[in-house]
């Protein structure tokens, strides 16, 4: 039983990025309008995520922790998804790969409490000092199972792919202030700040760049029940080397192949072949439309009719170019 939650729990934790993704989708399922995000040596030693959500109650604790737990659907709705988490997969996962430690505070509740799992072994709930909120503290990633150990990258790398993962969620979430800090050797370093914005063209401003605003194009366009909107910039805005590419179905960060192609198609004849357009991209429609179900960590996408996006995506990005002249 411990061994086969190790092989399932590598699916939805890959690396120190997917443990900090999960994290984070938990304390914004929690409505956090505050979270900060701290790792060492990568995340390898340290992933610790504070969040002001509404917190766990105490006596739900060790549920969070059991397999296919989840308090966000009842079985009868999983087409119809509006919070990042729904599998109830996350946390026995992160308990299975990590020594972790959950401390949270229910909206109203007298006191704290905190439960520990290490190696799948759940420690009974205690009371513990917090003033509000959650916080999940994932250590030594990967002790039980060296094979893992390996195939994670350099600190450095992995460090930049907690910061990309943050990135996306806060381009998802522009209200939501955002904080991600290397606390390796005892040091204190800001990776990523993202402070709360008023709406997302000052958030993806943020992000992006400043001027991104100004060097871009206001993307508005439906075709067949799928809605697109954001920013797309001219083909004379270039970030350097960076490819700044982003998408999000249904508020959720995706990567997506067939999106990324239809991006190049759109900037075929006025962005030169090497160069990458950058662009924010968010794609809406009726959850049926889409299936964010195809793999554990719901990075990937299938959508019933890749076509019309493709369309979409082309014929909205080529419109607002030629609007503006290009
Ligand atoms: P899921 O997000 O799919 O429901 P998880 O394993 O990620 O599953 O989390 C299990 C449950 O723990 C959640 O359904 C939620 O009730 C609770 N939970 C986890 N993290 C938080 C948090 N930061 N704040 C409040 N509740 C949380
Ligand atoms: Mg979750």
């Amino acid at each position: 039983e411990a061994a086969t939650n190790r092989i399932a729990a590598g699916e939805v934790v890959e690396r120190p990025a997917s443990a900090v993704k999960e994290l984070v989708e938990n304390a914004l399922d929690a409505r956090a309008r505050r979270i900060s995000v701290e790792i060492a040596d990568g995340g390898r030693t340290l992933i610790r995520v504070t969040d002001d959500g509404h917190g766990i109650d105490a006596d739900d604790l060790e549920l969070a922790l059991s397999r296919h737990a989840t308090s966000k659907i009842d079985g009868s709705d999983l087409l119809n998804i509006h919070t990042f988490g729904f599998r109830g997969e996350a946390l026995p996962s992160l308990g299975a790969v990590g020594r972790l430690t959950i401390t949270s505070r229910a909206e109203g509740a007298s006191e704290a409490a905190q439960i520990q799992v290490s190696g799948g072994r759940i420690a009974p709930p205690r009371p513990a000092a917090l003033r509000a909120g959650t916080v999940v503290e994932l250590r030594d990633l990967f002790h039980a199972t060296p094979a893992r150990l390996k195939f994670l990258k350099s600190e450095r790398s992995e460090a930049m792919a907690v910061t990309d993962a943050l990135r996306r969620l806060a381009m998802a979430e522009p209200g939501v202030a955002f904080t991600l800090r290397d606390v390796s050797d005892g040091g204190d370093r800001v990776l990523f700040r993202a402070d709360a914005a008023s709406d997302r063209a000052e958030r993806l401003a943020a992000i992006i760049g400043r001027d991104f605003g100004a060097n871009s194009l206001t993307l508005e366009a439906e075709r067949d029940g799928v809605r697109l909107s954001g920013q797309a910039a001219l083909p004379t805005y270039s970030r350097g080397n960076a490819v700044h590419q982003y998408l999000f179905v249904n508020g959720r960060p995706v990567r997506d192949r067939m999106l990324t192609g239809a991006l190049r198609g759109a900037y075929m004849d006025v962005l030169a072949k090497d160069r990458h357009a950058v662009a924010a991209l968010y794609l809406d429609c009726d959850p049926v439309l889409v299936d964010c179900n195809v793999h554990p960590a719901k990075t990937e996408v299938r959508f019933r009719d890749a076509g019309v996006v493709r369309g979409l995506i082309v014929a909205g990005v080529r419109h607002a170019l030629a609007e503006a002249g290009h």
